[in-house]
């Protein structure tokens, strides 16, 4: 089969690309340098007989009617709420923080007391962006919304960033919720929350499904290919035929204007024979030694087995070719030197850039999926 179109990663977005490119009758290769598809939505059975996901827990949220009906063309999906909480002062509480976490950490007087003046302050309201109640002028709304910014926002994020504490400016977490009821949502409040019913990686089987894809597996595009003056080269020749890229952009152009900054992690895979190891499936332990959270597979969604399986999530620096670049750092300074890598990328009118690495963006899966749809169009359309 000849080769119309080179797509290098087979993650959500280097998968639906080639195969919207497939059903357009295009001859489509993709070179993934893992062992398996799926990028960083793979998930597996483990040795306990747990459908776990090997890069942290991915659950699909969309209000996109036109995005489920795409993911339903290749597998079933059914309908799953996540519930997360977080561990303070070795205390657990259900998140988002709601009614709950104030009768949690306070007595019942002050609570009752402390419940009333926030109904009262935000009146009306179903919650608030907890830097806008650390603003109140009410000393005891203040309190329990610093309590909150100390002993978790400003830890976590301090792990999660790898800065220290005292530096953690409130304003990032200006769209972190805090509800004035009992009621939560899980800290998803998209229409549609869904899981596939068997596994992403059972999904992304079907979608590379296509007699006009060719998956290789195991291949470091590196290593072929290259960008340099204004155009790419495969194997040391120049190659003018469509290459859809979903890497990190300053890797392929040899990184001439230095590493983009990312986050990496690094997973801790526990197994229990206790039925259940934490009350919620994805629990955030702010004020623990190197971990951030721990995700409970058999919560995620919910499994039959014997014992249990989870992965505690340690949050580590991000070098090259020896951890994955799992967030990307998002700051002036990286926007500026992100700017430069796309101003190279643009010149060279055959490579088609995508994903939550190319694009330096983090994205959630329903937008990196409608991303790589867009940038199929545009392939079809420009160059083929
Ligand atoms: C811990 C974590 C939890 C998340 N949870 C959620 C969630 O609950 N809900 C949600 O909507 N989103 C979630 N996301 C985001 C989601 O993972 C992404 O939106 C999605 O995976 C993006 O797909 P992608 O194809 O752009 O990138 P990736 O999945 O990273 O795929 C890129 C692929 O390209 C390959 N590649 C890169 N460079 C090369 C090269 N040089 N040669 C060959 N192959 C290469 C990589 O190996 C990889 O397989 C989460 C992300 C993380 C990190």
């Amino acid at each position: 089969m000849e080769r119309d179109v080179l797509v290098i990663g087979c993650g959500l977005s280097g998968s639906v690309i080639a195969r919207r490119l497939a059903e357009q009758g295009r001859h489509v290769e993709i070179w993934e340098r893992r062992s398996h598809i799926g990028g960083n939505m793979y998930d597996y059975v483990d040795e306990h007989g747990f459908l776990v996901q090997m890069y942290g827990p991915h659950v699909f949220h969309t209000n996109s009617e036109e995005i489920c009906r795409y993911l339903r063309r290749f597998c079933g999906w059914k309908d799953f709420r996540i519930d997360s909480g977080a561990v303070l002062n070795e205390t657990y509480t259900p998140t988002p923080f709601n009614f709950t976490t104030v009768d949690t950490f306070y007595p019942p007087e002050k609570a009752t007391r402390l419940k009333e003046k926030l109904q009262a302050a935000f009146a009306g309201r179903k919650m608030a962006p907890v830097m806008e109640v650390l603003q109140s002028q009410d000393e005891d709304i203040r309190g329990y919304a610093q309590f909150l910014f100390e002993n978790d926002y400003a830890p976590y994020t301090a792990k999660q960033w790898n800065v220290s504490p005292d530096k953690i400016d409130p304003s990032i977490l200006a769209r972190v919720p805090l509800y004035f009821s009992y009621t939560a949502d899980g800290g998803i409040r998209d229409r549609y929350q869904i899981m596939p019913e068997k596994s992403f990686t059972a999904f992304f089987e079907k979608l590379l499904d296509h007699p006009n894809i060719e998956l290789r597996m195991g291949i470091e595009a590196l290593a072929r290919l290259a960008a340099r003056d204004g155009r790419l080269w495969l194997d040391g020749a120049p190659v003018d035929t469509p290459v859809v890229y979903t890497g990190a952009l300053d890797e392929l152009f040899g990184g001439v204007y230095g590493p983009l900054p990312y986050r990496s992690l690094r997973f801790a895979w526990k197994y229990s024979s206790e039925d259940s190891f934490q009350p919620a499936s994805v629990v955030a332990y702010p004020q623990a030694e190197g971990y951030t959270r721990i995700t409970e597979y058999k919560k995620l969604p919910i499994q039959q087995g014997k014992g249990t399986v989870y992965a505690e999530e340690y949050p580590i620096p991000y070098v090259q070719g020896q951890s994955e670049p799992y967030y990307p750092v998002i700051m002036a300074e990286s926007k500026e030197q992100y700017a430069k890598y796309k101003a190279l990328a643009d010149r060279i009118p055959n490579l088609i850039y995508c994903g939550r690495l190319a694009d330096f963006k983090y994205y959630f899966m329903d937008q990196a999926l409608e991303r790589a749809l867009e940038r199929a169009l545009e392939v079809c359309r420009e160059l083929l």
